[in-house]
C-alpha cells in the first residue's frame, strides 16, 4: 500500500507554525489551544488554480472593509480543506501594486463556517486516499481585522516560515511516495509468470532503466 497516513497526520496542525511565530496572544488562545487539544483542525490555503509552485502569483484578493477584510478568490488542492475549522489563507491584500511581489500578500485566518465559503472535496486522486483534499471558493467572505497574522504585506515571510517548518517531516514523505509504487511494481514483475517465466525476466522489463531501479 502506498503510505498516506503520514500526510494525514502531519496535516492536522497545518498552519499552526504561522500562528505560533507571528500570531497575537488572542490568536494563539483561539486557535493553537484547540489544535493542541485535538478539538480543531487547521489548513493552509495558498495554491490556486493558476498558481502552485509560483506562490507569489496568487491572486485571491482581501480588500479592507468595515473594520475587516472582504475576501474573494479560489484555492486548489487544500489539505484538510473540506474538514478544517479554520484556514490560513495567503491573499493578495491591500497592496497588490507594491513594487516587490514579496510585499503584496498577507496571511489571514478564515473561520471555516464563515458565510461565503464553498468547499468541494476532490475525488479520484491516484494516491493519498486517506488525506482530505479540497477546492475552496471565497465569495465576499468577511473577516475581522484581528484575523490578520503578523503585519500586512508580510505574508510571504510567514509562508516561508511555514514551508521550512514541516520540511523535515515532509522530506521522508517525498522519498517514500515514489519509492513505494516502484517497489510494488518490482514485486509484481517477480511474482507474475508470463510464458512460463517471471515477468521480470522479459526483455523490456530487463531494460537498463529497470536494472538501475532494482533496489535489492
Ligand atoms: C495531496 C496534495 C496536498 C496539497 N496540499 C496543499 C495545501 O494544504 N495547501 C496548499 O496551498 N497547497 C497544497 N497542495 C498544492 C501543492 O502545493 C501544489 O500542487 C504545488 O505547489 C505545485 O503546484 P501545481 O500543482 O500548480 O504545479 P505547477 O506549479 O504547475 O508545477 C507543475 C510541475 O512543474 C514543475 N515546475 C514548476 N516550476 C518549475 C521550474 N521553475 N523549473 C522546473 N520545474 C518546475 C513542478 O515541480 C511540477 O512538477 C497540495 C497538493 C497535493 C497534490
Amino acid at each position: 500500500m502506498i503510505p498516506a497516513a503520514p500526510n494525514s497526520i502531519t496535516c492536522m496542525s497545518f498552519g499552526s507554525e504561522m500562528i505560533l511565530l507571528f500570531g497575537t496572544e488572542d490568536q494563539k488562545q483561539r486557535y493553537l489551544r484547540s489544535v493542541c487539544q485535538g478539538a480543531k483542525i487547521g489548513a493552509v490555503a495558498v495554491t490556486e488554480p493558476d498558481a502552485g509552485s509560483d506562490v507569489l502569483n496568487v491572486s485571491t484578493k482581501a480588500v479592507e472593509q468595515d473594520g475587516g477584510y472582504l475576501i474573494n478568490g479560489s484555492k486548489m488542492f487544500i489539505s484538510n480543506g473540506d474538514i478544517a475549522d479554520f484556514l490560513l489563507s495567503r491573499c493578495g491584500l491591500t497592496n497588490p501594486d507594491a513594487a516587490s511581489k514579496t510585499a503584496r500578500h498577507s496571511v489571514i485566518v478564515i473561520d471555516g463556517d464563515s458565510p461565503g465559503i464553498e468547499r468541494n472535496k476532490i475525488h479520484g486522486k491516484t494516491g493519498d486516499q486517506s488525506h482530505d483534499t479540497a477546492e475552496i471558493n471565497f465569495s465576499n467572505v468577511w473577516v475581522p481585522k484581528e484575523n490578520l497574522i503578523g503585519e500586512e504585506g508580510k505574508g510571504f515571510e510567514c509562508f516561508m516560515a511555514f514551508s521550512t517548518g514541516p520540511g523535515p517531516i515532509l522530506l521522508p514523505r517525498a522519498w517514500v511516495w515514489p519509492r513505494a509504487p516502484l517497489e510494488m511494481a518490482l514485486k509484481h514483475t517477480r511474482k507474475r509468470k508470463v510464458f512460463g517465466k517471471p515477468l521480470s525476466e522479459s526483455e523490456l522489463v530487463q531494460d537498463e532503466n529497470w536494472q538501475r531501479c532494482n533496489m535489492d
